[in-house]
């Protein structure tokens, strides 16, 4: 379906045009006129899917045509992470170019020079307000945020805000908006608490479900079974053996972060480290480096594996095994987007072979294993059903309140 058949602004068109959007991705194909009607919705679809263009526009297109409450929040999208706030920030301010539609990203920072910023526009009043529920709250309590007029009420990636602990922070938020309002849900998962909040939050909603928990086709995956010794040589090696162009690899613990990072800067490569022990300005930082090309490898936490949009990441290493299946989906998502190819690796060590087996039996397909090459040594036999218990965290904690 062509954009130019959803009937938007012009203004708006030149803004869609100018991000290089030429048809509708299928969620937004079926998530932009159901908006447009003024419906509540509840949406299960995956980062990657186009979802937040999927909101944006028909958002943006409203606040555009009919007349609104000036010197007031409209539109407030609300996001578990301050990396997601911005990316969407970013999404905005190209899409709403040509339009005299005002956004502003309300995430917090270090500096109480980006207080007062988020304070003149949260009092003043911006079209569209994105941002993080802690931040958010902080300027509700100091009682000039200006939320009585607001129309439309976004939640994005509403299982990871549950996930984080942020449920009291989000009804709060709630308590200050009016009660007649169109309200969207975003979610890549549809649990129990979702549901609940859903309830409590939505007016009759349409349900659209497109994520199927499973990885685009698209993406080759691969898994090495290795002990942990074996990992930092087999990710130099995998480094070596193919110029990638852009390689993000995760890990499950910020220290597992620092030592790879340590041991491939070492080795003289162009690599820098994310994750929750640097300030928000450093992770900022360096995440503009690597999506400049500045950086070719960069080394992360989960604190990157959900809703980061960077194009063309050639290749995905999980340096460990994640979570859960939706970790891995999102993981490894990051690579293959929009017209690329892609490929992931997962390293299995002999702990966490029946968590890997788990993932697989969650999205519904088996991932090969690749021979770990000889000058390594031996390797352990994959034997899920055998697999040495784990110390650490059970296999799905449901707790994912930790900070990564
Ligand atoms: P998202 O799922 O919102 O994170 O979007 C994933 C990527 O797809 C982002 O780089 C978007 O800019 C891009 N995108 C979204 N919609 C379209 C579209 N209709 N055509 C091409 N790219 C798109």
């Amino acid at each position: 379906m062509k954009f130019t058949e959803f009937g938007f602004d012009p203004r708006l068109m030149e803004g869609i045009e100018a991000t290089g959007y030429e048809n509708a991705t299928p969620v937004q194909e079926q998530v932009i006129p159901l908006i447009l009607t003024g419906k509540d919705i509840i949406a299960s679809a995956q980062t990657g899917t186009g979802k937040t263009a999927a909101f944006l526009l028909p958002v943006t297109n409203m606040l555009l045509t009919a007349k609104q409450e000036e010197h007031h929040i409209n539109a407030l999208v609300i996001v578990p992470t301050r990396e997601l706030a911005i990316q969407i920030a970013q999404n905005m301010e190209g899409l709403s170019y040509f339009t005299s539609v005002s956004s502003i990203a309300v995430y917090g920072g270090s500096d109480g020079n980006s207080f007062s910023i988020e304070r003149k526009a949260l009092s003043e009043g911006a079209d569209m307000v994105i941002c993080t529920p802690g931040r958010m709250i902080s300027h509700l309590n100091m009682g000039y945020v200006k939320l009585s007029g607001l129309k439309y009420l976004i939640l994005d990636e509403a299982d990871r805000m549950l996930d984080m602990g942020f449920n009291d922070d989000l009804m709060k938020i709630i308590s200050f908006l009016p009660e007649k309002r169109q309200n969207l849900l975003f979610s890549a998962t549809m649990p129990t608490g979702i549901r609940n909040l859903a309830r409590k939050i939505l007016t009759n909603p349409a349900e659209i479900n497109i994520s199927l928990s499973k990885p685009p086709e698209k993406i080759r995956q691969e898994a090495f079974v290795v002990y942990d010794n074996q990992k930092i040589p087999l990710v130099k090696h995998l480094l070596k053996s193919k110029d990638f162009k852009s390689v993000l690899v995760f890990c499950s613990t910020k220290d597992n972060v620092k030592n790879l990072s340590r041991e491939l800067k070492r080795a003289g490569l162009s690599i820098e480290e994310i994750h929750s022990d640097l300030d928000q300005e450093t992770r900022e930082k360096v995440l503009r480096r690597y999506k400049n090309r500045e950086l070719k490898i960069l080394v992360a936490t989960d604190i990157l594996s959900r809703g980061i949009d960077i194009e063309d990441i050639d290749l995905v290493i999980n340096y460990d095994v994640p979570h859960d299946g939706e970790d891995y989906v999102h993981r490894i998502g990051r690579t293959a987007r929009a017209e690329t190819d892609g490929t992931a690796y997962t390293f299995i060590n002999e702990h966490e072979q029946l968590k890997f087996h788990l993932i697989e039996e969650l999205i519904g397909m088996t991932i090969h294993k690749a021979p770990v090459p000889e000058q390594f040594g031996a390797s352990p036999i994959y034997d899920p059903k055998k697999s040495p218990k784990r110390h650490g965290p059970p296999i799905r904690s449901g707790n994912r309140n930790r900070r990564r």
